[in-house]
């Protein structure tokens, strides 16, 4: 199994060079966030508190999720657009704190990964929990305003400072939880990606994947 690990904080990139390197290398590419974002979807549409480790947990074990092709269905539901939405952006660190949301997340991400025989994965806890033997573990990061800046541009908001605060108050909850905290995992290696294109960070990874 050949999993190339991609952690970092929100805005970083993870998702849009995760796919283009898994296109450049013809690998299967999962995004860890959008698991973890389907799980508040359903907290939030089921009026389930979402910092109820019980219920949010059950949430969890019983989801029907499908990410097939960028859409993302949860329990028939197509919640492609809702999952990148504002209240699931400010409830998804909650919820991706509760231990038992978590350990259902690893036993997912971990049978997805043995069913493709590993491919790119990206999110907060991945080279440094979920798959610690990663052939290539990369911890992509830019600087505050270039990751302020880039979500602003994805989301169509022109207050960049809103945005930049919004991220900086998720990067902080999700380095701070008990259960897997964003950390730079050991053995990773740091792509500061400022002021870099996509295919000029995919060439780095490549050329780090080459030199294993
Ligand atoms: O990557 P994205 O910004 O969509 O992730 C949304 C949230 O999901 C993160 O802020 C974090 O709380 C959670 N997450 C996580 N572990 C992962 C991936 C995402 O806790 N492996």
């Amino acid at each position: 199994m050949r999993v190339i690990a991609i952690d970092g904080p929100a805005g970083s990139g993870k998702s849009t060079i995760g796919r283009a390197l898994a296109e450049r290398l013809g690998l299967t590419y999962l995004d860890t966030g959008a698991m973890y974002r389907a799980v508040a979807f359903v907290a939030l549409t089921g009026d389930i508190d979402v910092s109820n480790d019980d219920l949010v947990g059950t949430a969890a074990r019983s989801m029907a999720l499908s990410l097939d092709g960028g859409t993302v269905t949860v329990n028939g539901v197509d919640a492609t657009q809702e999952i990148r939405g504002p209240q699931v952006s400010a409830a998804v660190s909650t919820v991706a704190a509760l231990p038992a949301v978590r350990e259902e997340m690893r036993v997912r991400q971990r049978s997805w990964a043995e069913a493709h025989g590993g491919g790119v994965i990206e999110g907060r806890d991945i080279g440094s929990v979920v798959f610690p033997d990663a052939v290539l573990k990369v911890y992509l990061t830019a600087s505050e305003a270039e990751r302020a800046a880039r979500r602003a541009k994805q989301l169509g908001d022109s207050d960049t400072d809103a945005v930049a605060a919004a991220i900086a108050k998720r990067d902080a909850a999700d380095s701070s939880r008990r259960d897997s905290p964003l950390v730079e995992p050991d053995g990773a290696v740091t792509v500061d990606s400022t002021g870099m294109g996509i295919d000029e960070v995919v060439d780095v990874i490549v050329g780090l994947l080459e030199s294993r």
